[in-house]
């Protein structure tokens, strides 16, 4: 397989924030090229290059870039780096090692898109990834790489960052825009998309961080090259945020079609202790949980759709055999009921009473049949919300029983977690 590095081939190389040492790269190279060319055909590019969103639903970007209604202006761009998805830690690093590449790829998609003001909200918590931003956004101004002619031509454009103040559910691209314009972040209901009724109502682009960072190489390589990177419908490399009990975690840079079972056992370095592999959570936190058996499967989006899962945000959290699964799960229904936004129903009323539910089960005091009214829970909130987020607490809950059932009884005939208090996370 291919070892080549689009996003974190600089990361570690001295100064790689700054501007000189992006230039001195090659940086900012893509950008005068694209901007001699014109903007469809770069649209026609990220189409070819079967890149798909790295935020976690994997839509088609070229795909989604035509959405755009083609007799309304102005037209947004928004950048979602508003990464909260548990299990998730990438784009921090990209905005924190590569800066001027997520800009440059920004430049390029407004250019593509006829765009003159893109935001990039931030969240809260990364102060310093925002402010290293910032200072590279200085150095873009300042060499006239932003503002009234970008790179001398009769093209503007300005960037702005916006910091989030700590809510998860501002990542939802809806949600994300009411809190932008100043609103609180409820999601709205979709249709219509952003792409045709968006930030103040007009048309705008959402794009993960790492889905724009990727940009640049396309323009430099052609869509094809990165098509050939991957697989089927799937371009290029992604980052995988590798967690748990794995001997080296951390963020890999691989083909989107890799090996899970090979990441895990090979490039992580196995299991902590020379342990066994007990379930693998693939693509954060609400990507339905694998078994140790199904982990033998490609990354990619489709191929994980099969196996039941989702490859969602690349956040892959791994847990060995010493883990209590509904300890696990405890946690994971404890942070959708933090974070549900409480506009509808079944989420704000669904995702406490899940979390209180398995929290009884997991101290030994469940009662039989509660394992069933968990799942029949988990399945009166999946599809009847406004936005993801009850599927992403549901799916958690209905794949952790049907696959860890026994578990779950266990809690309740022996009134106790049998794993005792060295269990995963008792003491975390
Ligand atoms: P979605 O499938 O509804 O939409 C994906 C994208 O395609 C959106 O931008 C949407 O506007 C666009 N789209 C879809 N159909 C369209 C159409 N007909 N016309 C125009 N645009 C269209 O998914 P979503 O709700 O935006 O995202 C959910 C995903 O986010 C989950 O899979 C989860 O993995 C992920 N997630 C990521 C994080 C993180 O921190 N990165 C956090 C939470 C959730
Ligand atoms: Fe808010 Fe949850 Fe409804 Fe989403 S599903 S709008 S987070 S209450």
């Amino acid at each position: 397989m291919s070892e080549t590095l689009i996003l974190t081939r600089r990361w570690g190389t001295k100064d790689s924030a700054t501007l000189a040492s992006y230039k001195s790269a090659g940086g900012y190279g893509a950008l005068e090229k694209g901007l001699a060319l014109p903007p469809s055909a770069i649209v026609d590019e990220v189409k070819a290059s079967n890149l798909r969103g790295r935020g976690g639903a994997g839509f088609a970007t070229g795909l989604k870039w035509t959405f755009l209604p083609k007799d309304v202006r102005p037209r947004y761009l928004t950048v979602n780096a508003d990464e909260s998805e548990p299990g998730t830690f990438k784009d921090r690093y990209i905005i924190e090692h590569e800066p001027h590449m997520l800009i440059e790829g920004i430049a390029l998609t407004c250019w593509a898109n006829d765009i003159h003001t893109a935001y990039v909200y931030i969240r809260g918590e990364f102060a310093r990834q925002a402010r290293i931003l910032e200072a590279a956004l200085a150095e873009a101004y300042q060499a006239g790489i932003l503002g009234p002619k970008v790179l001398g031509k009769d093209f503007a454009l300005d960037i702005h960052v916006h910091r989030g103040a700590g809510a998860y559910i501002c990542g939802e691209e809806s949600a994300l825009l009411e809190s932008l314009e100043g609103k609180k972040g409820y999601p709205r209901l979709k249709p219509p998309f952003p792409a045709v009724v968006g930030l103040y109502g007009k048309p705008t682009i959402i794009n993960n961080v790492e889905t724009i960072a990727n940009i640049p190489w396309i323009v430099e390589h052609g869509g094809a090259a990165f098509a050939a990177l991957g697989v089927g419908k799937s371009g290029g490399t992604r980052l995988f945020c590798v967690s748990g009990h794995v001997n080296q975690p951390g963020v890999y840079e691989k083909p989107v079609h890799y090996n899970l079972k090979k990441l895990i056992m090979e490039d992580c370095g196995g299991i902590v202790g020379g342990r066994k592999v007990k379930a693998v959570i693939p693509g954060g936190s609400s990507s339905p949980v694998l078994t140790a058996d199904e982990i033998d499967v490609s990354c990619e989006f489709d191929a994980l759709k099969a196996a039941g899962t989702m490859a969602g945000s690349g956040g892959v959290i791994v847990m060995d055999d010493s883990t209590c699964m509904v300890r696990a799960l405890s946690r994971i229904s404890k942070f959708y009921a933090e974070e549900s936004c409480g506009q509808c129903t079944p989420c704000r009323e669904g995702t406490p009473w899940m979390e209180a539910l398995v929290h009884k089960i997991e101290h030994g005091h469940g009662q039989p049949g509660d394992v069933d009214k968990l799942a029949q829970m988990a399945n009166n909130i999946g599809g009847q919300t406004i936005c993801a987020l009850g599927d992403a607490a549901a799916m958690p809950v209905q794949s952790f029983v049907k696959k860890f059932r026994a578990e779950f009884e266990r809690h309740i005939t022996e009134r106790r977690c049998p794993f005792g208090d060295h269990a995963w996370g008792k003491t975390q």
